[in-house]
């Protein structure tokens, strides 16, 4: 089996004149550490769920993006997480929602999918059911970055949820040595959002989604109309139903989501390991890696 990983930084409205060289070298330097990260285990004969979790878990600590540390405000002037994970071969899940402690989010939703008999977790009970079961919790203030803060001040200015100040969701999907497909995704969600506003990425078949008969999928953009055309699922039940190729069955679902007003992209890789990504959006920070090959690209 050939093994793969496939990660993305978030989509939106990505320009390069937005970005200085720089910069551009420090954003595509955290994806190859991701997509390494997540290489690394899959070589070793690991799960493409530690892969997921270890690519995912790169950049949440890192405050270029959009999930953990660096994470977005909402309305209440909090950070409020939200994260995913799923495994293709059983179909088990945990997300958690709304979360404001949870150092390592992705971290979470394993304990959820691992731990728990249920699905989804929010809020107090996701963080006392994650501490419980050994994981770090931190303060709010550790989330916090002065590029977000002021992103925020200026969507509040203008009385906005800014989605495009709102760049950096996290994503990774990997397939492994067994033939196990598994997806991950983490957010702080969109720059404004109001308190307690629940995101596609923390809800299975949404924003994130795995099924080794089909693909693993990890979208990002705006996530209520991810929610709405119920957009993961759509593109795996498209190669189920349909019998669409991923790319087909992809396309087909960025256009129902076009069709409702939704822009984004994903990462996607279907049960035999070829990578499909795309989106509708001026960019999305992106990556893959597999034996032959090492792609990174954010324009
Ligand atoms: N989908 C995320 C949300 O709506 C935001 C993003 O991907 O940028 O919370």
């Amino acid at each position: 089996m050939n093994f793969a990983i496939a990660i993305h930084g978030g989509a939106g409205n990505i320009n390069r004149k937005n970005y200085s060289p720089e910069q551009i070298r420090e954003y595509e330097a955290k994806l190859a550490e991701s997509l390494q990260a997540g290489f690394d285990i899959l070589e070793k004969g690991g799960t493409a769920i530690d892969a997921t979790v270890a690519s995912v878990t790169v950049m949440e600590d890192s405050p270029l993006f959009n999930a953990g540390v660096g994470g977005v405000f909402a309305d209440n002037a909090m950070v409020e997480l939200d994260a995913c994970i799923m495994d293709g071969k059983t179909l088990n899940a945990g997300g958690i929602t709304t979360v404001h402690k949870i150092k390592n989010p992705i971290e979470g939703a394993l304990r959820v999918m691992e731990d728990s008999p249920h699905t989804l977790l929010s809020g107090n009970g996701a963080e006392l059911f994650v501490y419980q079961k050994g994981l770090k919790l931190v303060p709010n203030k550790y989330f916090h970055t002065k590029k977000r803060y002021e992103q925020f001040k200026k969507a509040q200015e203008k009385q906005k949820i800014m989605v495009d100040h709102s760049m950096g969701t996290v994503g990774a999907v990997a397939i492994d040595l067994s033939g196990n497909l598994a997806a991950a995704t983490s957010t702080g969600g969109m720059t404004n959002k109001a308190f307690g506003r629940v995101s596609d990425t923390s809800i299975v078949g949404a924003g994130n989604y795995a099924n080794n008969n089909t693909c693993a999928i990890s979208g990002t953009g705006t996530g209520d109309q991810f929610i709405k055309s119920v957009f993961a699922h759509d593109v795996s039940s498209q190669m189920e139903y349909g019998r669409k190729s991923l790319e087909e069955a992809g396309k087909s679902s960025l256009k129902k989501l076009a069709s409702l007003g939704g822009h984004g992209g994903f990462v996607a890789i279907d049960h035999r390991g070829s990578i499909h990504i795309d989106f509708n959006s001026t960019g999305m920070f992106r990556g893959f890696k597999n034996k032959s090959e090492t792609f990174i690209a954010i324009f």
